[in-house]
């Protein structure tokens, strides 16, 4: 399977060759690596990518869940080029950009005010940011296998790219480990840093209990608990949080309310979020010359108004479920060697072995397996679904996925 890729993709080979003379690693997003070369993908339109040996794919990996638009879309390109035409970079506030906040902060049950940044590895730091100002406290908890930004990436012990913030990193899912945590240093933490599921670290969804036992934990300490929904903001209008009945002191935004552009957004309470107004005794600054881009603001806003409807994030939501009910029975009817957790339209697939190698070759063949036959998703098994992704194209994936399957592709090299 690995030399039919070399053989098919000489073009991805050369991309990456020359890239690789000035990116180190042949790219600016480490999350895209992966041996022997990463594919090199030239274009897109609606639900299908092309690479750069013109070879198309059906496109499940929706840019690790921010294309939830695809890669066309007339509605955002007019906003655009509006926005475009109308000036952009004035050096000044915008309409845009009070408007993208009036529809978040009515749609989050956490959020009086917000502010915006450039992507959701900047909110989350604000939020820690303002979260160790606003209760004079050090220590952050954050959970092993969560991720909130490059360099708020968590594998099970400290890592010396976590400074220069205090991280107990605890497991997830674990509450009897949160509460020694508590009782330990309660009141030294400032702040619990939660993904509602974690995604970079396979879909494994929080349960209710979890979620739920942080939140009092926070509330008797007077830490905050802040969730991070940079990626599951898509399971309801007002993200993971509606869903859950749960309503953090912040909540972090990113990827899909940029309309496609580069984004971020932290926000809370009035209290907390009331120190960044520049004009409190004790301001927390924060200013960033792209925080709000008036580009970005006219596509998010074209974004959350005519895409991210109720109606729309439900049945994306439903198809989602759906999807990854139907890959769990295709798997199981075919041995079991894998399978899909996951919540709504974003899922991954894990391979299931005892060993951690057999579990890393079984999945790789899989993906080059599903690539050859024209499905695109993660290496690491992600999944994220978009809109334009219809049921042919699932329905197609379901196919290709028996048919590998019913080779033993999965089994043997
Ligand atoms: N938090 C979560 C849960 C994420 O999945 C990501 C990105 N994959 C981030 C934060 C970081 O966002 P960005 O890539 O925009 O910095």
């Amino acid at each position: 399977a690995e030399q039919d890729y070399l053989d098919r993709t000489p073009r991805s080979a050369a991309a990456q060759a020359r890239a690789a003379r000035v990116l180190p690693g042949g790219n600016t997003r480490s999350s895209l690596w992966a041996a022997p070369y990463p594919l090199s993908i030239t274009g897109g339109s609606g639900c299908r990518i092309t690479d750069a040996d013109g070879h198309e794919y059906v496109d499940f990996l929706g840019e690790f869940t921010a294309g939830i638009y695809g890669h066309t879309c007339s509605e955002l390109e007019q906003a655009l080029t509006e926005a475009h035409r109308g000036g952009f970079g004035l050096s000044s506030h915008t309409p845009y950009e009070a408007e993208l906040a009036e529809e978040l902060a009515a749609r989050f049950p956490s959020i009086d005010l917000l502010r915006f940044a450039n992507s959701g590895t900047e909110a989350n730091i604000m939020a820690l940011t303002a979260a160790r100002l606003v209760t004079g406290r050090e220590r952050i908890v954050v959970f092993a296998g969560g991720y909130h930004g490059g360099v708020l990436t968590f594998g099970s012990g400290n890592s010396p790219v976590n400074m220069p913030f205090e991280f107990a990193v605890l497991p997830y899912n674990d509450l009897r480990a949160a509460e020694r945590e508590f009782t330990a240093s309660g009141d030294r933490i400032a702040a619990v840093l939660v993904e509602p599921m974690q995604g970079a670290g396979g879909c494994v969804v929080g349960t209710p209990d979890f979620l739920q036992g942080l939140h009092s934990l926070c509330n008797e300490s007077g830490a905050l608990l802040i969730f991070d929904e940079v990626q599951t903001a898509r399971m309801a209008p007002g993200g993971a949080q509606e869903r859950l009945g749960i309503t953090p002191d912040m909540t972090t935004l990113g990827k899909i309310f940029g309309g496609g552009l580069a984004f971020g957004a932290f926000g809370g309470s009035a209290a907390v979020m009331g120190r960044f107004d520049p004009s409190h005794p004790d301001a927390i600054p924060h200013a960033g010359t792209f925080n709000n881009n008036r580009l970005t603001m006219a596509a998010g806003l074209e974004a959350v108004r005519r895409h991210l409807t109720p109606e729309a994030l439900q049945a994306l939501f439903a198809r989602g479920e759906a999807f990854r009910e139907a890959l769990n029975a295709r798997f199981a009817a075919r041995g079991g060697a894998f399978h899909v957790t996951g919540m709504g339209s974003i899922m991954n697939i894990h391979a299931v072995a005892e060993d951690a190698e057999v579990r890393r070759d079984r999945l790789r063949l899989l993906h080059l397996r599903m690539m050859e036959r024209g499905y695109y998703f993660a290496p690491r098994g992600l999944i994220a679904l978009s809109f334009p992704l219809g049921e042919a194209e699932r329905a197609g994936f379901l196919d290709a996925l028996d048919t590998v399957l019913a080779a033993g592709g999965a089994n043997s090299e």
